[in-house]
């Protein structure tokens, strides 16, 4: 049976999209693209360059010259994916609290977004993929075979980061997190340039009362019967066939 070759899966912040996303790839032998670092690894690079991130053109500019990849190498530490930063293997600094309380003002930046683009299509193109992130389905990739829309609570998703946080040995409080994710959600959904948004044409899975295992079944079904959620064809002017 053939399988959508692009799949753009977009939501908010702590939907568990990139875990589900990840663990779905997993399943289908495909590439997972989590977009979300590359404006992550941007972000890295200007804090540590000590720019000023309203210094649109100058935090543009770094974006323009940084060399940035993401592979599907996993290593032996946890990880989803690889990223490289100017060949600086940079995969979990990217999630620090300092990249995640900075990173929304950074993809908010025009020409950030733009340097952004044409990597994250190359990647797509080579096909077999799926791409998540904010505007996959609405700006990335408008014409991705399947497009699917995680959401949940803000409430649920504060709770699994926390928990995630917690997992991991690192301190967390469930309120600072909460607000923090509140925050991102409105930046990421009201900037002028490629807001958060569903795009039509995607399929919404509300993860709220679901599990993690529950969740990438639910999306399996999706890509299994992606045939059905594929919008119709524009129907032909009169006259023509
Ligand atoms: O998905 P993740 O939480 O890692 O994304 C980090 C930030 O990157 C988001 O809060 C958002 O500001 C930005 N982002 C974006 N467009 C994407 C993916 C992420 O603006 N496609």
């Amino acid at each position: 049976m053939a399988l959508p070759s692009t799949i753009a899966i977009d939501g908010p912040a702590g939907s568990g999209k990139s875990s589900v996303s990840f663990a779905l790839a997993q399943r289908l032998g495909y590439l997972f693209v989590d977009t979300g670092a590359f404006y992550r690894a941007v972000t890295l690079l200007a804090l540590r360059a000590g720019k000023d991130l309203s210094d649109s053109d100058g935090v543009a500019a770094l974006a323009r010259s940084a060399a940035l990849d993401i592979t599907g190498d996993l290593g032996s530490d946890g990880r989803q994916c690889t990223v490289l930063a100017n060949g600086e293997d940079v995969t979990w600094e990217i999630h620090s609290p300092q990249v995640d309380a900075h990173v929304s003002i950074v993809a908010a930046n025009p020409g950030v977004r733009q340097a952004m683009l044409a990597a994250q299509r190359a990647l797509a193109a080579r096909g077999r993929a799926i791409m998540a992130g904010r505007d996959i389905g609405t700006v990335v990739l408008p014409d991705a075979d399947l497009k699917i829309y995680i959401d949940a609570s803000l409430e649920k998703r504060a709770e699994r980061r926390y928990a995630q946080r917690v997992g991991s040995g690192e301190p967390a409080d469930l309120a600072q997190i909460s607000e923090g994710l509140r925050q991102r959600d409105t930046i990421d959904s009201q900037r002028d340039i490629a807001p958060l948004l569903r795009a039509p044409d995607a399929v919404y899975l509300d993860t709220t009362t679901l599990s993690f295992e529950q969740t990438v079944e639910a999306a399996y079904q999706i890509v299994l019967g992606w045939d059905r959620h594929r919008p119709a064809p524009a129907s032909a002017p009169p006259g023509q066939p």
